[in-house]
């Protein structure tokens, strides 16, 4: 599984959903576990389409399981 989620900078990035932290090309490390989770998917395929289309602005996850939200 991977995750996908939002730096602090505004870039969507994605992680295993093992992985403890990610660093952004903006050079912050986030700390997953901290991090909200925006969407979940099945490889690493899908997370960067999922990325992708959060990064052109799309909100429509049709298709894709969308996280749970707290
Ligand atoms: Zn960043």
């Amino acid at each position: 599984m991977f995750i996908v989620f939002r730096c602090g900078c505004g870039r969507h990035l994605y992680a295993p959903k093992d992985a403890k932290t990610r660093t952004c090309p903006c050079g912050k490390r986030t700390v997953l576990r901290k991090a909200r989770i925006l969407a979940e998917a099945d490889d690493a395929i899908i997370a960067g389409e999922i990325v992708r289309r959060l990064q052109l602005g799309g909100q429509e996850m049709t298709g894709f399981r969308t996280a749970r939200l707290p």
